[in-house]
């Protein structure tokens, strides 16, 4: 147990593993006021600028006129409103599955999922980079958990063939940190593949590919036609690219039936506000339309001519064609002091060091956004020439 607090901050401050909040202001588009000091927001996961986006904002300011500001209670008592319903369905079509549902978080979604459906003799087999919450979720479970190296799916084999119990594999869709891609369609056969008498289920984390991927915004599993069949359990979170708040699970009625019965983090728990959950639906139905579609085109454009410059600079971001573009420093102090320096210059990059990331690869997370235009993007191109050569 840590008794002595001071002691164990300034372990971290030596670290450089040290966190500390900055303030937001004001928020216009990318354009911020932290600190009281004016910068450009390269670390939001608001990929399409949708949580500033009207007709949100109008949706939730209807909502809030005309429902509670809370919903009073957890779902299975009386807190679930029409409103939480339609939002499942909604969900549910979107998504081609045969039902949704409602989490409070993403967080909440995986422990609920992995711990109802997981107990002591099974296994659970995860990329060595998935989520935080993953992890947490089959800690909870009491299941073995076996880490798989990133993408690596002999890695992956080898581990299956050795589970002596049913399998849940988990991945993220699209990885939170690195930004590139898990490997679905190998990881699907892998799934069906597994001889003998034991099951495997296979999960995906779609926190950043819902509402940036496919051609309706559905995400990873559409970006590359994976249907529920391939992918049962599906999370899906709304704060990211919605630009919202809150999260789902699809997959069959079965799955989400048994997770109403089981999953602790969905009982035992507030719903969420109706009037959030009506900016999701406002935010639903402007992904699937022109505005998503042209916001999405945006953002590629803005993804493409990102990398094609840095490539000019001889800079070297990680492998990702996604709107997450680090760059890897290595040293926890070395990033710290690169992004102090990027903040000196009025450009809000976050260093992100473990144990968020493996030991060793401190990282700036740089993000995207179908909010920047071209002279955002050159001001950040600018300022990491400076700092970085
Ligand atoms: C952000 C994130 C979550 C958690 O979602 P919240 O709704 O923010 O709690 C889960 N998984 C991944 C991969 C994420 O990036």
């Amino acid at each position: 147990m840590i008794t002595d607090f001071h002691a164990e901050l300034a372990l971290r401050q030596q670290q450089g593993l040290y966190r500390q909040r900055r303030i937001v202001e004001a928020v216009r588009g990318v354009e911020l006021v932290v600190d009281g000091k004016p910068c450009l927001n390269f670390c939001s996961n608001d990929y399409l600028g949708l949580s500033q986006h009207p007709q949100l904002k109008a949706a939730l300011q209807h909502a809030a006129s005309q429902y509670p500001a809370g919903s009073g209670s957890a779902h299975l008592i009386c807190g679930h409103s029409h409103v939480h319903h339609a939002l499942e369905e909604e969900l549910a079509a979107f998504t081609g599955r045969e039902k949704a549902l409602l989490f409070s978080t993403g967080y909440m979604a995986n422990l609920g999922v992995i711990s109802a459906l997981c107990e002591r003799d099974d296994w659970v087999l995860q990329d060595r980079l998935n989520h935080a919450s993953l992890l947490d979720g089959t800690l909870l479970s009491k299941a073995c958990l076996q880490r798989y190296r990133h993408r690596d799916m002999a890695d992956l084999a080898a581990k299956l063939n050795k589970a002596s119990g049913d399998v849940l594999l988990v991945s993220d869709g699209v990885f939170s940190m690195d930004g590139d891609l898990a490997p679905l369609p190998e990881m699907v056969t892998l799934a069906h593949r597994r001889p003998g008498v034991k099951n495997t289920l296979l999960m995906i984390d779609d926190a950043h590919g819902m509402a940036v991927l496919g051609q309706s915004g559905a995400g990873v599993l559409e970006f590359l036609g994976l249907s529920q069949q391939d992918v049962p359990i599906l999370m899906g979170t709304l704060g990211k690219g919605f630009g919202s708040f809150g999260a789902f699970v699809a997959g069959s009625e079965a799955l989400i039936e048994l997770l109403i019965q089981k999953a602790r983090s969905y009982i035992y728990t507030t719903a969420l506000p109706p009037a959030v959950c009506e900016a999701t639906r406002a935010s639903l139905r402007l992904v699937q339309s022109e505005t998503g579609a042209d916001r999405r085109a945006i953002l590629q454009q803005n993804i493409a001519y990102f990398k094609q410059s840095t490539q000019q600079l001889g800079l070297s971001l990680m492998p990702s064609d996604t709107a997450i573009q680090p760059l890897l420093i290595g040293d926890s102090q070395q990033a710290m002091a690169i992004s102090q320096q990027l903040w000196a210059r009025g450009v809000w990059v976050s260093a992100i060091r473990p144990p968020t990331v493996p030991k060793g690869q401190a990282r700036l997370r740089i993000t995207l956004s179908a909010l920047h235009q071209r002279h955002h993007i050159d001001a950040l191109l600018d300022a990491l020439d400076h700092c970085l050569q």
